[in-house]
């Protein structure tokens, strides 16, 4: 019997979790900016005080920058769809999204496949322990423990880099599941940027439980992902984000987001200035 190759693909594709570019994927993250319209932009889901989707409700500050800017830019109508951490880069590149606000570290790796607008936030990596914990001070304190950090992200980049040999890295996709390993006691600590971790702490279920050790040591440049090379979208979206810094809206967005975390930025580097568009 001849199967044809179309239902072969649409089998192939149904069994895929993500619909990726091979799949059709590609498609409809929104038109231009001042076209007016729709656009599909990638946030996490899961990060309180930055991404967090509770029923059909989105709250954090990459929410709120993304909002802001969107409208800036002429949008009216934003879908939100969720973009961990290991899937950003493909996510633009097929075309599911228009840009991609979820503490997305601009690193030199990352702008051969897409480009960034910004920064509009400068964090640093950390680590998240038991309250009780005394002896976890520092990545150099790390030794034979076990730490969880996010496939695709910078932070499980730097372990591997830097505490490999020492250092049991666990990676998984998401840090609330790092997080819930931790609390758990299945894991030691937790790794990524400061401001995630401080998020997490202060969740209701694990207030008193879990503390930042409050060293950050690399520095955590978030940018708003775009398709590479779109210069022109680049520069509007820095255009808006001196805007909201400027009418007070960046402080403001931070102060309702960030804020009850207790996490207070580094104030030496934010608000950052975006760099150029390139
Ligand atoms: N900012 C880091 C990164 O872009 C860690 C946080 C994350 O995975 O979103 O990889």
């Amino acid at each position: 019997m001849k199967i044809s190759k179309t239902l072969l693909t649409i089998a192939a594709c149904a069994g895929l979790a993500l619909s990726t570019a091979a799949c059709g994927g590609g498609g409809d993250a929104g038109g231009n900016p001042g076209e007016g319209g729709k656009v599909t932009i990638g946030i996490k889901f899961d990060q309180p005080g930055l991404g967090l989707k509770e029923g059909s409700n989105y709250t954090g500050f990459d929410v709120e920058v993304a909002r802001y800017v969107a409208k800036d830019l002429g949008y009216t109508d934003v879908t939100f769809t969720e973009a961990p951490s290991a899937q950003r880069e493909t996510l633009l590149q097929s075309d599911q999204v228009k840009m991609i606000f979820a503490t997305y570290s601009i690193t030199d790796d990352r702008k051969q496949k897409v480009s960034f607008g910004g920064p509009y936030f400068i964090a640093g990596q950390d680590l998240l322990v038991k309250a009780d914990n005394a002896d976890i001070t520092g990545p150099d304190a790390l030794n034979g423990k076990k730490l969880c950090s996010v496939a695709g992200s910078t932070s499980a980049k730097k372990i591997k880099d830097n505490f490999a040999s020492a250092v049991q890295l666990q990676e998984y996709d998401t840090y609330s599941k790092c997080v819930e390993a931790l609390n758990s006691g299945s894991i030691d600590a937790v790794t990524t940027d400061n401001v995630i971790l401080a998020g997490f702490a202060a969740q209701p279920q694990y207030q008193g439980k879990l503390k930042v050790v409050g060293k950050p040591f690399s520095e955590e440049r978030y940018g708003v992902g775009i398709k590479k090379g779109d210069t022109d979208l680049c520069t509007k979206i820095n255009t808006s984000i001196e805007k909201m810094i400027q009418d007070g809206s960046w402080q403001k967005a931070l102060d309702s987001t960030v804020g009850p975390s207790g996490f207070k930025p580094d104030a030496t580097k934010n608000p950052p200035k975006p760099e150029a568009c390139s």
